[in-house]
């Protein structure tokens, strides 16, 4: 008989902590924390990670092999010291890998949070049957993950596949990460947000601001699609903008990995035709004819993907 293999998956991310008890790519249990609980330094919230995780391993009857965590920020793998962590103060190299295996007495992977949802899109999701996989995601930070033959890339200084950080000029806004005019700047969740605001403010007409409640600081990516669907100009203008910068820094990295597939999620995503339409116009247009016809597909799983990538992850280990 095939021996169960039960594991935990822990996606921590800017606002919520998500835990799931994993066996095989199906979700037993989940459970969910506030960040802000356990935000103030890199020791309390190794505390609550190890109290939660206790927590599951006592429902799952003490049956689970490892842990996977992703973490939002820069990780050295497979070392698991983290060296930033994403509006979280007090990460600096914390080896948080061997911290939580030493007190929790079980092996520990630990690796950035979109490293592990492109695992998990590639193996179970959108990216799954091809060699060379890009994945990119669209939140608050713009990221990437690759995987190059067969294999997640990670390099060992930490920084892989920063799709966000490519610039998209030479002049422009500078940027956390020491750079200017990267692509999060232009089409990360605060730079859309600031500039549909600006634009209302200069008197653009726009349906927005109704579907706003005539508050501007309410406005979120969900009512720009909205009033894509409404006929809005300013909404698709948006959209249009943002797809055509993603779609510049897409085809230099088409040019330079020829990947089989391209997979886009995170919460800005969810625009669908109105931003893909774009992203695959430009790649199509700019890229090298050989290679420009990669198909740009959607993310299939969703918000679960960090879990699940860490579940899966934490599966490898030895
Ligand atoms: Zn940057």
């Amino acid at each position: 008989m095939r021996k169960v293999v039960r594991t935990i998956g822990v996606d921590v991310g800017g606002t919520a902590i998500k835990l799931g008890l994993v066996q095989g790519t199906r979700v037993l249990k989940q459970q969910t924390l506030s960040t802000k609980r356990f935000s103030s330094s890199p020791k309390r919230l190794e505390g609550g990670l190890i109290h939660a995780i206790r927590s599951l391993i006592d429902e799952a009857g003490g049956k689970v092999s490892a842990v996977g965590i992703g973490i939002p920020g820069l990780v050295i793998y497979p070392e698991g010291i983290v060296q930033t962590c994403a509006n979280l103060p007090g990460w600096d190299r914390v080896p948080l890998r061997a911290r939580l295996q030493r007190r929790l007495g079980l092996p520990v992977l630990v690796d950035n949070d979109v490293n592990l949802m492109t695992l998990a899109e590639w193996r179970i999701g959108a990216g799954r049957g091809v060699k060379n996989l890009v994945c990119m995601t669209l939140g608050t930070g713009v990221g990437g993950g690759f995987v190059i033959n067969g294999v997640l890339y990670r390099s060992r200084l930490g920084p892989s596949a920063e799709i966000g950080h490519v610039a998209v000029g030479e002049a422009g806004p500078r940027c956390s990460c020491g750079g200017r005019a990267c692509l999060e700047r232009y089409v990360g969740n605060r730079a859309i947000l600031a500039s549909v605001r600006s634009r209302i403010a200069e008197g653009v007409p726009s349906k927005i601001p109704e579907l706003a409640g005539y508050q501007l600081n309410r406005i979120t990516p969900e009512m720009i699609d909205e009033a894509c669907v409404r006929g809005d100009r300013l909404a698709r203008q948006t959209w249009e903008e943002a797809g055509r910068k993603i779609g510049l820094v897409l085809s230099k990295v088409v040019n330079l990995l020829s990947p089989d597939r391209i997979v886009i999620g995170g919460g800005l995503a969810k625009a669908g035709h109105w931003l893909f339409d774009p992203i695959r116009e430009t790649v199509r247009a700019r890229a090298m004819r050989q290679v420009a016809g990669v198909p740009i597909v959607p993310a299939k799983l969703g918000s679960s993907a960090g879990l699940i990538g860490a579940a899966l992850l934490a599966g490898d280990a030895k």
